[in-house]
């Protein structure tokens, strides 16, 4: 007769939930892992451009945002980059860094999924997959799951769900409803790591500009990065815009550095002085993108006129826009192409040594269902991995 008792009951196949079966399952733990995806992994075998940036190198607890920051810093250095590069090592994955630590499979995607996948095989974690949980309930010592495959029992669940960014890959809600029905607060979750959209006026003049990128430095008042921003049909991307999005709140300006490797005043100064005759559309052709220059002209109502014309004052002010010019967004693209849900299960519930909740024995949470959000760049698969890990060893 089929096992219907388990050690442990991981919900969710993803990042989180395939590492953590691995780990309890090679410490000897009968382990199930449930999904409703008909495959598992799936955000993975999307990620990086279907190369998945699985880790970073520089991964430090300061790359990632949560109502409490210090959270994190236990898993990610009990289970760091370095572990989970050795074990893609092990397995023959080949690997580069493409930037700013981000490691990359040179190959596929598919890869880690694979990886995750037989380390589960190996040890004897089962996958059942196109499974729905209908309802979770819990006796004081055993957790009973109903699900449209049957009922099953479990001494520990471990809440490994994912947040509501991309629906369409089977994102739910489910994380956050199942710690709400063990007492468990929720800190607000939004969109991170989005596009932003534009109000109708400043849409309709970008619009031309879609597919332009410049390096920039965006900035909203919590933080700054130095990244490509990307003009869209919708509104503005790129690493830079994506990563700004998580500190952003609505209402707020977002500030874009266009010279992020000049002075532009001294600039100007000298060009005046060297080349008095040159036009200020010249000027800024040699610095920003060529096709934002119209725009920005039209936009800031600068005279056109020789550089030799301009006053210092005239100078100061327009290299004060070019490195603080300020872009108003509408709002973001929201779950449908975020990559992270900011917020989840709150932390404070929750051991940071185990991922046990703290409200309800045996219940755990990992992965992106906790109020953990990481920069772009490989942070949140590193998260999934490191909270996964000691939760795996504890269970
Ligand atoms: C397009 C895209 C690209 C990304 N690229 C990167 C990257 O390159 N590097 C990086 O570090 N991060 C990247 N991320 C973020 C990263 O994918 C997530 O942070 C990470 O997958 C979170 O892992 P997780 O296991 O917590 O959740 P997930 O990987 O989302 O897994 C959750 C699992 O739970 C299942 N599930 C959900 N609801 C239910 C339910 N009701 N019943 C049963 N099962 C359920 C889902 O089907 C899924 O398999 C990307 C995200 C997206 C959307």
């Amino acid at each position: 007769m089929e096992t219907k008792t388990f050690d442990c009951i991981i919900l969710g196949a993803g990042a989180a939930g395939l590492h953590c079966a691995a780990t309890a399952a090679k410490r000897g733990k009968s382990v199930l892992v449930l999904d409703h995806a008909k495959q598992a992994g799936k955000k993975i075998l999307i990620s990086g451009g279907g190369r998945c940036n699985f880790t970073n190198m520089y991964t430090a607890p300061d790359n990632f945002l949560s109502a409490n920051p210090h959270f994190c810093k236990s898993a990610l250095s009990r289970y760091t980059q370095w572990d989970f590069i050795a074990q893609v090592s092990r397995y023959g994955i080949a690997y580069h860094e493409k930037t700013l630590g981000q490691l990359f499979c040179d190959d596929s995607a598919k890869q880690i999924v694979r990886m995750l996948l037989d380390e589960c095989a190996e040890h004897g974690a089962r996958v059942q997959l196109r499974t729905n949980v209908t309802d979770v309930s819990f006796d004081g010592q055993e957790y009973q799951l109903d699900t449209s495959q049957g009922t099953y029992n479990a001494k520990s669940v471990v809440v490994a769900t994912g947040g509501l960014s991309m629906p369409k890959l089977g994102a739910t809600a489910f994380g956050f409803k199942l710690a709400e029905q063990f007492g468990h607060s929720i800190q607000p979750v939004r969109a991170g790591l989005v596009p932003f959209t534009l109000h109708d006026s400043d849409k309709a003049q970008f619009e031309p500009l879609a597919g332009t990128a410049c390096d920039v430095i965006a900035a909203s008042d919590r933080a700054s990065f130095k990244e490509a921003m990307l003009f869209t049909h919708r509104g503005v991307s790129g690493p830079a815009i994506l990563q700004v999005s998580s500190y952003w709140q609505p209402g707020e300006s977002v500030h874009i550095n266009l010279m992020p490797d000049a002075d532009a005043f001294e600039a100007l100064k000298a060009s005046k002085q060297q080349q008095p005759k040159m036009g200020l559309k010249a000027w800024l052709s040699q610095h920003i993108a060529k096709r934002l220059v119209s725009i920005l002209l039209e936009r800031e109502k600068w005279p056109q006129k020789n550089l030799a014309d301009y006053s210092h004052a005239e100078l100061s002010s327009i290299a004060e826009c070019l490195h603080n010019w300020s872009l108003k967004p509408n709002g973001t693209e929201g779950y449908r192409t975020a990559e992270v849900t900011l917020g989840g299960v709150n932390v404070d519930e929750v051991s940071s040594k185990t991922m046990q909740s703290k409200l309800q024995p045996g219940l755990y949470f990992i992965g992106e269902v906790l109020d953990v959000t990481g920069w772009l760049g490989g942070y949140n698969f590193q998260w999934a991995w490191s909270s996964a890990w000691v939760c795996g060893e504890s269970v």
